[in-house]
């Protein structure tokens, strides 16, 4: 046998997965088709406090610290809230990449870049994964993002009409300019003029913003890089305050926004991250949920060794604890999702946002400060207001 487990994918789930691997004396191959391992994953690069010091995760790799947020909700209305601690950290993927990468190297993992999966074929006694070469393995790990191969080959479905669709521009300004317009503030556009069905984001590094724009695939029609154009150079707000930087990059991805699959494991496969569909259906935070899952995985499947069981039934804990962890999450995410976006252009909405408490709430949201349901209790009295402030004013 060549390797105890290949994962395939260097991205946060795959490499957190790999470290803990490793870290329990297990052979593990991480497989990267990149000429790093997530280099220039295309991402906005908020990291919520929580997976900062879940993951024990360096300073070093973060370029700003997040101390806030600002949401514009309709043209020109908007709120700040500032924390009196930090809330998170924006940064750079293949930073991060290379970091995690690191890491898992130190554990005792192999890192290879440039290698691409092709194809895998799960025989009674080991997995076959071509990539150059044929490698044989006793379990492989799909880590490879929305596009992944190895959930196409448990489960090619599922997912397609719940994928979110982002463009983005890398936009390079001085860092000085950078402190005086946003600070230590990621910013939230709403409103269906800036995003049919979602919202636009500007998240400020040490000199360059990550500008973006995402949607419902589904509720997409024509070309979602004319909302990000307008955005950057027509929008009220935005466009003042991005005057002056330059843009270096544009990126268009997908993104799973529909929750966990509703099968994430098979004989010798296990799924991580955006592969199983573990993104916050809601604020499309991932690097946190998959950092989630990668280390989840890695408990079981240790575990799987030492049985030395690496059957379907066997294997199906690992989706039975994601859901105990991030189940309920990222059901109420799609409810929110539902209500949330929808809402967002409507009476009610811009009426809830006008509630400092509400807007409060909103701020504990995106940062991943409270779970969902936590925020949707709290939330369905400001709710009650703002019907009847609609009706008297209907
Ligand atoms: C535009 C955009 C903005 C986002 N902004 C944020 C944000 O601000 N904060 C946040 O938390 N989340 C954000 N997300 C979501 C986040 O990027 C993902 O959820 C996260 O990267 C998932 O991590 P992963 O390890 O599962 O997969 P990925 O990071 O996608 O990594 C998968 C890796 O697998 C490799 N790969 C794929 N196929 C193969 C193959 N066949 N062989 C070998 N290698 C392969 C790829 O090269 C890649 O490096 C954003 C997503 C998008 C699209």
């Amino acid at each position: 046998m060549d390797w105890d487990v290949i994962i395939v994918g260097g991205g946060p789930s795959g490499l957190v997965c790999s470290e803990k691997l490793a870290s329990l004396g297990l052979d593990v191959l991480v497989l990267d088709e990149r000429t790093e391992p997530n280099k220039d994953k295309p991402c906005g690069g908020m990291l919520t406090e929580r997976a900062i010091r879940e993951f024990y995760l360096d300073e070093s790799i973060i370029e700003r610290e997040i101390w806030g947020v600002r949401v514009m909700y309709r043209e020109e209305e908007s709120f700040t809230i500032e924390y009196n601690e930090r809330v998170g950290g924006n940064v750079h993927r293949t930073k991060l990449g290379k970091y995690l990468a690191q890491r898992a190297v130190s554990a005792g993992a192999e890192v290879r870049s440039n290698e691409r999966a092709k194809k895998l074929k799960v025989r009674q006694s080991h997995v076959e994964l071509v990539t150059s070469e044929t490698l044989q393995t006793k379990m492989v790990v799909g880590a490879d993002g929305v596009n992944s191969l190895i959930k196409n080959f448990l489960n090619p479905v599922e997912g397609r009409e719940s994928l979110g669709f982002c463009v983005q521009y890398l936009m390079s300004m001085e860092p000085e300019l950078i402190d005086e317009r946003f600070g230590n503030i990621n910013e939230f556009y709403y409103g269906s003029d800036v995003s049919p069905f979602g919202y636009a984001w500007i998240f400020p590094k040490r000199d360059c913003l990550a500008v973006g724009v995402g949607s419902l695939l589904s509720k997409v029609r024509g070309n979602l890089k004319i909302y990000l154009e307008k955005f950057v150079k027509k929008h009220p707000i935005a466009s003042r305050r991005l005057e002056g930087a330059e843009i270096v990059r544009f990126d268009a991805a997908l993104v799973p926004l529909g929750g966990m699959y509703s099968k994430i494991y098979s004989n010798r496969v296990v799924l991580l991250g955006d592969a199983a569909g573990t993104v916050s259906p809601i604020t499309g935070e991932g690097m946190y949920y998959s950092m989630v899952s990668g280390k989840i995985a890695a408990d079981i499947i240790g575990k799987a060794f030492k049985k030395d069981d690496f059957s379907e039934k066997y294997l199906a804990v690992y989706q039975k604890k994601l859901k105990k962890q991030m189940g309920s999450e990222l059901k109420w995410g799609v409810w929110l999702q539902n209500y949330f976006l929808r809402g967002q252009s409507s009476n009610v909405g811009a009426e809830i946002m006008s509630d400092k408490g509400m807007q409060k709430l909103v701020g504990d949201l995106l940062m991943g400060r409270k779970s969902y349901f936590q925020i949707l209790v709290q939330a369905i009295p400001y709710w009650l207001k703002s019907k009847i402030r609609t009706k008297i004013k209907d």
